[in-house]
């Protein structure tokens, strides 16, 4: 086959073309608000290769969206800076981008691209900002500059020719005012008098006294105070005006000292550049990225921002915090659809408002169906509960959606205590780990932290997320217990005991992360590995001296194990690979698991006692099974429980334990079950249950678990 040369023909049909449609409607958008002398194809030949850029980072491998940050700045390079061109290019990109560049993917292949597309159009916005903020400091740079020169050429004129003072005044972009010492304005350039509306009169004449704001900074007018007084020459802020018809002016704005010949302070010259559009745009920029876009509540952000500041105030302040979770929320919508999934959220979000609405009191939306209700004061004890209470009552009355009602309920968790003590991320956690025992009792009603419940929950999360990365990084090992004749003492086989070496907990015997294990499914390749690594272990064994008889390994099976699909064929694959006597291997799998057990659970066991391995019923006696139920199970042995062996400790031994023993040995045997007990731990013990007809023992008596040469010893022992 002919190889390709290298870039031909390697973009795919018509892509091209699309960039170019994609390019003209984006330029299309934007034109109405560029504030250049470019035409329209003039523009849409710049945008054309800044909509490549969003493309090519659309289908990038790895993602990354920093592409999109700089197709922001390039906005702003290109004078794109009206508020509308941002929010009409993010308009076009939602819209547009993946339709025009997304390529005919699967569904799934789309869902990933519209995600994408959502994280660059964020980029983008942050890209636009962040060049926007740069330059205003550019800006505001070249105006300080251009304030000197200005003085200059003002003192200058005001001593020498008042023809090219007027030149200057007249010729800037920036507004230039005169006044007294007094406050009176005497002379305005034509671009300040266009800032304040167009009329003249509207300035010149007036006093700087009058144009007080509410908003204006606290120094303003100390500054102020100072330069008329000569103690200082020159400063700088950011002030508001009204204008002649109450609307508001931003300005940053220069006021510098004007000294005679003499060096007497004689004038006050003001420079001002009107911002006002550039704050709108950051108001702007600044609220979409506090609030969330579907019910205009604060977002995430926000609400971490309020949380932080309360939290870090001192003075006995305290907090209360609701962390609500709908109940059953994805079922609505996925029934319902996501349109009406956001009508849902969109009312709950109303009600929440319009119940927190005291003093101190804040809502916010945290993401999905999870909102947050934050209050403060000095007795947030009960004001917590009362809010969580009034949260649940909002969510009491039905919610109409397209014609029908649905009723909807919540989880709330709630965390209170004083400020200074947690940061927000603890607070939060503690509140969602909370939310999450409200939802377990049954959901429909609030909890308060416990700190204990906390820390149990923590490390048990911490143990559970940990568990899949543990077995990658071979973080669990084995440890082998021998299985010891009762008759003569002698090694018969070893039990396969899992642990893990915890980077921070230590060393974890099984009781720790078994069921979590379980819980989260990971036992299966968890249960998989031990099974494997035991049985490697156990031909091993047997390989290094084969007289008397192999060593029999026992491996413990968890329920859900029991009931994977694979069982079979894993365990049979194992076998095999290893070349390991399928009757050398005992699987143990626990009464409780077998309780109530139908034929189809049954089977893969039954298949796997026709091969030849040896199936044992552990803990036997703690499950209450129906002994006759024995027969139709697939087993071969039967482990009594520890608790059996440490009834034969006591003095005297209770004659109704012996019975019940010697009447479960003789059961099994008339069965022909082979009897193991476990937990033996001294010698009297074993006798006992050897007198009790037991065939096999396990325990401290003969040996700990431990490393596997251990074991290996003790058969050599054996041998001797
Ligand atoms: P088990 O199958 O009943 O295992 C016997 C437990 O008794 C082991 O605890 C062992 O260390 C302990 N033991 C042995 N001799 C004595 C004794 O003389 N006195 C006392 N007091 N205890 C003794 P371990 O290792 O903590 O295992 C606990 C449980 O974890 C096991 O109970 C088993 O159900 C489960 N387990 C262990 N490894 C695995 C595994 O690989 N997979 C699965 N699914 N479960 C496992
Ligand atoms: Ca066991
Ligand atoms: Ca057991």
């Amino acid at each position: 086959m002919p190889a390709q040369a290298p870039g031909s023909a390697a973009e795919p049909d018509g892509l091209e073309d699309r960039l170019q449609r994609f390019a003209t409607i984006w330029s299309r958008a934007v034109f109405p608000v560029t504030a250049t002398s470019l035409t329209r194809p003039e523009i849409e030949r710049h945008l054309l290769p800044l909509a490549r850029d969003l493309s090519d980072a659309l289908h990038a491998r790895p993602f990354d969206p920093a592409p999109a940050h700089r197709v922001g700045a390039a906005l702003v390079a290109a004078h794109c800076t009206d508020p509308d061109a941002l929010s009409r290019t993010l308009g076009v990109v939602d819209s547009y981008l993946v339709l025009y560049c997304g390529g005919d993917g699967e569904s799934a292949a789309l869902e990933e691209l519209r995600a994408r597309c959502a994280r660059l159009q964020h980029a983008l916005a942050a890209g636009f900002a962040q060049a926007l903020r740069e330059r205003t400091l550019v800006e505001q740079e070249a105006i300080a500059r251009s304030a000197l020169v200005a003085r200059s050429f003002a003192e200058q004129a005001l001593h020498a020719t008042e023809a090219r003072f007027r030149a200057v005044f007249e010729g800037a972009t920036i507004g230039i005012g005169i006044a007294d010492l007094e406050g009176n304005i005497l002379e305005v350039n034509g671009a300040l008098t266009r800032m304040f509306g167009g009329l003249e009169h509207h300035v010149r004449g007036r006093r700087v006294s009058e144009w007080v704001h509410p908003e204006d900074a606290p120094h303003v007018w100390k500054l102020y105070g100072e330069l008329v007084r000569g103690e200082r020459d020159d400063f700088r802020v950011e002030k508001p005006f009204y204008r002649g018809d109450g609307t508001v002016l931003w300005t940053n704005l220069t006021v510098s000292l004007l000294r005679d010949s003499d060096g007497r302070p004689q004038y006050q010259l003001a420079l001002m550049e009107d911002t006002t559009e550039r704050r709108l745009l950051n108001l702007r920029l600044r609220y979409e990225a506090t609030h969330d876009s579907l019910t205009g509540l604060p977002n995430r952000t926000l609400f971490f921002e309020r949380l932080d500041k309360v939290l870090s105030s001192g003075d006995g302040t305290r907090f209360g915090l609701c962390y609500l979770d709908l109940d059953g929320f994805k079922a609505i919508n996925d029934s319902l659809g996501h349109a009406a999934g956001d009508r849902l959220l969109v009312e709950v979000a109303d009600r929440l408002q319009s119940v927190a609405t005291r003093p101190g009191e804040m809502v916010a939306r945290l993401g999905g169906d999870e909102f947050v209700a934050l209050t403060t004061g000095t007795d947030t004890e009960q004001q917590a509960d009362e809010l969580a209470h009034r949260i649940l009552g909002a969510l009491a009355t039905p919610i109409r959606l397209d014609g029908r009602e649905l009723t909807v309920r919540g989880s709330v968790g709630i965390v209170e205590g004083p400020a200074g003590e947690r940061g927000p991320a603890e607070v939060l956690r503690s509140a969602d780990i909370t939310m999450y025992r409200a939802k377990a009792a049954g959901g429909n009603r609030f909890e308060r932290a416990d700190p204990e419940a906390d820390a149990r929950a923590i490390t048990r999360h911490g143990l559970t997320t940990a568990l899949p990365a543990a077995l990658d990084r071979g973080e669990f090992f084995i440890e082998y217990q021998p299985l010891v004749h009762l008759g003569d003492g002698s090694v018969h086989g070893a039990e396969a005991l899992v642990r893990w070496c915890h980077p921070q907990h230590g060393v974890l015997g099984p009781d720790r992360f078994i069921p979590l294990a379980e819980h989260t499914g990971l036992i299966v390749p968890l249960g998989r590995w031990v099974l494997q690594e035991a049985v490697r272990q156990a031909r091993f064994w047997n390989r290094s001296h084969a007289d008397g008889g192999p060593l029999r390994i026992n491996v413990n099976l968890s329920p859900t194990q029991l009931h994977h699909p694979n069982l079979v064929a894993d365990t049979v694959d194992v076998l095999e690979r290893s070349g390991l006597d399928p009757g050398a291997l005992c699987l143990e799998v626990t009464e409780s698991a077998l309780i109530g057990a139908d034929e189809d659970l049954l089977k893969p066991l039954r298949q796997l006692a026709e091969m030849g391995v040896d199936i044992a019923l552990d803990d036997f006696g703690t499950g209450y099974s129906n002994l006759a139920n024995l027969r139709r199970l697939p087993v071969s042995v039967l482990k009594l429980d520890r608790s059996f062996t440490q009834s034969m400790q006591r003095h005297p031994i209770d004659p109704v334990d012996l019975k019940i023993v010697e009447g479960i040995v003789s059961l099994a045997h008339s069965l022909e079950l082979a009897v193991t007990v476990e937990g033996v731990e001294t010698g009297a013990q074993a006798e006992q249950l050897r007198e009790l007809g037991c065939d096999t023992a396990q325990g401290w008596y003969y040996a700990r678990p431990g490393a596997p040469d251990r074991i290996h010893s003790l058969v050599l022992a054996d041998a001797v």
